[in-house]
């Protein structure tokens, strides 16, 4: 099997400039999305820095995780070399994958999705503050859409010298499609909208285009950045037909915690209006346990 992927990236109707990056090469068998913070331009910088060092590294042979790890070495670098681009950082949701298994190296709230058959599944875990709290029991899922600490994430690349990256595998079945995303759409459309969309629109760059029209329809409060990848035969295998009725696979394991749901909330309330660019993306550190 193979994967067919369309990607669009959009700013917004807020944001003065797109901080998210992405990345796919059908060769190296990739996909990436990256979404950058810090100030003025520093969040442009840190997720292309991060891009480009997960590029390299996975030219060069190294396993998804490992070239993530490297990518955050790569941006904690830069950011501490430069006074203009100090505390910047970037979250990035990446995979590889061969003709049977999708490899996801995660860190951040960009978020991967599956929609096989009947279910939409959110394959990755957030790492943020309101998605530790529903974890907690502290907060529901619909108290998370509100919630002012909703923006704030509590891992990154380039933050610290290290980082821990949460590394899925996902057996590949026909008829599979998964979504990668930033943010700036799933704080914009919940999942039961997302997946409508996915099930409705089969042709995968009119999907794109139309989730992006859906977020910006919504409000459009940060930058929006999807890449849907369908699984299709080669032609080797199958002729370029799918079967009709997919044999059912085992779907991935489920996320050890409880993910945030998906939100809409097209007037976030902590944005004050005379900024354009609020809310910006906070830093969350825990105190020492
Ligand atoms: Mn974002």
């Amino acid at each position: 099997m193979n994967l067919a992927i369309a990607a669009a990236t959009d700013v917004g109707r807020v944001r003065a400039a797109n901080e998210d990056s992405y990345f796919v090469d059908d060769e190296l068998r990739v996909l990436a999305v990256a979404d950058g913070m810090g100030g003025h331009q520093a969040g442009e910088v840190a997720s292309a820095t991060a891009i480009a060092a997960l590029q390299e590294q996975l030219a060069a042979g190294q396993a998804i995780g490992d070239a993530i790890a490297e990518a955050n070495t790569a941006v904690f670098s830069r950011a501490s070399g430069d006074p203009a681009l100090r505390g910047m950082g970037t979250t990035m949701t990446a995979a590889v994958y061969d003709d049977d298994t999708l490899l996801i190296g995660h860190v951040g709230d960009s978020r991967a999705y599956l929609l096989r058959g009947d279910t939409f599944e959110q394959l990755t875990v957030d790492h943020s503050v309101v998605a530790e709290l529903i974890a907690a029991g502290q907060i529901t899922a619909t108290e998370a859409e509100t919630d002012p600490r909703r923006s704030m994430i509590t891992r990154a690349l380039g933050i610290d010298f290290d980082v821990a990256v949460d590394v899925i595998p996902v057996t590949l079945a026909p008829g599979d499609r998964f979504l990668f995303c930033s943010d700036g759409l799933t704080t914009m459309l919940r999942g039961d909208a997302i997946a409508a969309l996915l099930r409705t629109e089969r042709e995968r760059d009119a999907a794109a285009t139309a989730l992006i029209a859906a977020a910006n329809d919504a409000g459009g409060a940060d930058n929006i950045t999807v890449l849907i990848a369908d699984v299709v035969g080669d032609d080797a295998s199958d002729h370029g037909e799918l079967p009709s009725a997919p044999a059912p696979a085992a779907p991935p394991d489920p996320p050890d915690e409880p993910a945030a749901e998906t939100t809409a909330d097209p007037t976030p309330e902590e944005s004050p209006s005379d900024d354009p660019e609020a809310p910006r993306r906070r830093w969350w550190k825990r105190r020492p346990h």
